[in-house]
């Protein structure tokens, strides 16, 4: 057994991310049948993911702050410390903190069998999006 080595805070990609978003490693596969991978994710006041989805599904617990998630057919689930989100596999939908306030999550999911597809990114969401207003 060993204490991981600690990895640098990564500043998600503009392409992926709209506001500051910053990203902490806890878990990342040491062996080829490992899939698992565990982040600490913190999102400024509105910062958000663009549109997403995972080959195998994710978890997030949020730790701190408060939460949005959004599907396409509109939902937009609020999120608060303490509660974790499920999104099934290969469905749409984004991440976000809540206006005037920071939000971290703990990220969980497990990688495709094609890598490529752990994470498949697609376009930004708009502001409507964002607030739940659906074709607006
Ligand atoms: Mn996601």
């Amino acid at each position: 057994m060993n204490i991981e080595p600690t990895r640098p805070t990564i500043k998600n990609p503009p392409e992926q991310f709209a506001g500051d978003v910053w990203v902490d490693m806890i878990a990342l596969p040491h062996e080829e049948d490992q899939r698992m991978t565990v982040a600490t994710v913190r999102f400024a006041p509105s910062a958000r993911t663009a549109w997403h989805s995972h080959a195998r599904g994710q978890y997030l617990h949020v730790t701190q702050g408060v939460a949005r998630f959004g599907h396409r057919d509109g939902t937009v689930i609020e999120v608060h410390a303490g509660q974790t989100l499920y999104t099934p596999p290969g469905e749409d939908h984004w991440h976000a903190a809540a206006p005037g306030s920071f939000m971290e999550h703990l990220a969980m999911l497990e990688a495709g069998d094609d890598p490529a597809t752990t994470t498949v990114w697609k376009e930004h969401i708009t502001d409507d999006e964002y607030d739940g207003r659906p074709g607006a």
